[in-house]
């Protein structure tokens, strides 16, 4: 049994009041790999801000969830090589399955647990979740919940459509679980293909598709219901066309990516929506740097000559999405 406090990281209880209160998000990045974290890790000093690093299940099959836990105790000790003598890194398990599984992430030094139910029948989804609550809480570990159910494809977790979240189950939900943040349904979704081309119009200026509008009458509703509650996003990312341009100039084959554009989730960020999960954008970063590579330089077989450039082009766009959508650039309590 670890506790995270004696690996220097934190839970996400002040962060996100502070969050609320500030009218910014904190941003949630996946990893599997050290450039990732090295990446992540480095714009978020950078532009001082705290961050949440997320360990998803594909992660955990990839990398091993102990290694994982022992790279993120490491990026504490690299951030503040870095300069930053009091990190906010929060090491979250993003759609726990189990309560096995919340469990033995908080015994090996996870700050905070998603236990995802969503699937479940309501009532089943409560006593999941506020079962994973009692235990997380003896030791002060944060757990995230989630009501309605999101469309697209996430490592294992899949669906085909979404459901919005009902605001009518929050307070219910929320106080019957005791859970300190809710993942919501508002038409975001996982996976790089979050729209179907039909489902978007084409913006003239720009010949790019316009995916619809995300529910923000929904958010309202539930902010309504829950006021100064933690809301979460999933599935977030914008896709970055130019990535998917990248990708498909040297060589992919990416038709029809479409994600979250900015405004929508600058709007988010701007409410009771405190965090803002990032995967996807990540991989398009990494894959486009790398593909470049490759096509111009088809001799190279250093892996450090196409990693590196990936971990800088990912830094770029962690950098991009913290101090120009979710606004948590300068928001640590101290430097
Ligand atoms: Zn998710």
């Amino acid at each position: 049994m670890v506790n995270y406090k004696d690996l220097g990281l934190v839970n996400t209880r002040d962060m996100f009041a502070r969050a609320i209160k500030g009218g910014y998000a904190i941003p949630a990045f996946n990893f599997n790999n050290m450039e990732q974290l090295q990446a992540i890790i480095k714009a978020s000093v950078e532009t001082k801000s705290p961050v949440i690093l997320q360990v998803s299940k594909g992660a955990r099959n990839y990398a091993n969830q102990t290694l994982l836990r022992y790279m993120a105790e490491g990026a504490v000790a690299y951030a503040k090589e870095m300069g930053c003598e009091h990190p906010e890194i929060v090491l979250h398990l993003d759609h726990g399955d189990s309560f096995e599984l919340c469990k033995s992430c908080v015994d090996l030094g996870f700050s905070s647990v998603m236990i995802d139910g969503s699937h479940l029948p309501y009532e089943e989804n409560v006593a999941l979740t506020k079962k994973v609550v009692e235990y997380a809480h003896q030791f002060d570990v944060t757990v995230e919940g989630e009501l309605g159910v999101l469309a697209g494809v996430e490592d294992e977790v899949s669906a085909e459509h979404h459901t919005y979240t009902n605001p009518e189950e929050v307070i219910d939900f929320a106080t019957r679980t005791g859970c300190d943040s809710l993942a919501i349904s508002i038409g975001t979704s996982h996976g790089a293909y979050k729209f179907k081309p039909e489902q978007c119009h084409l913006d003239p200026k720009t010949g790019r598709l316009v995916p619809p509008p995300l529910a923000f009458d929904v958010l309202d509703a539930v902010m309504e219901k829950l006021p100064g509650f933690p809301i979460v996003l999933h599935g977030s990312s914008s896709v970055p066309q130019e990535y998917v341009d990248m990708i498909n100039q040297y060589g992919g084959k990416l038709e029809a990516a479409i994600g979250i554009p900015e405004e929508e989730l600058r709007k988010a960020a701007k409410s009771a929506v405190c965090k803002i999960n990032i995967d996807s954008d990540s991989r398009l970063a990494m894959t486009a740097a790398v593909r470049r590579v490759f096509a111009e330089k088809p001799a190279e077989f250093d892996p450090r000559k196409y990693l590196g450039p990936a971990r800088d082009e990912m830094e770029k766009m962690y950098k991009h999405k913290i101090l120009n959508v979710l606004g948590s650039d300068g928001k640590l309590a101290q430097c």
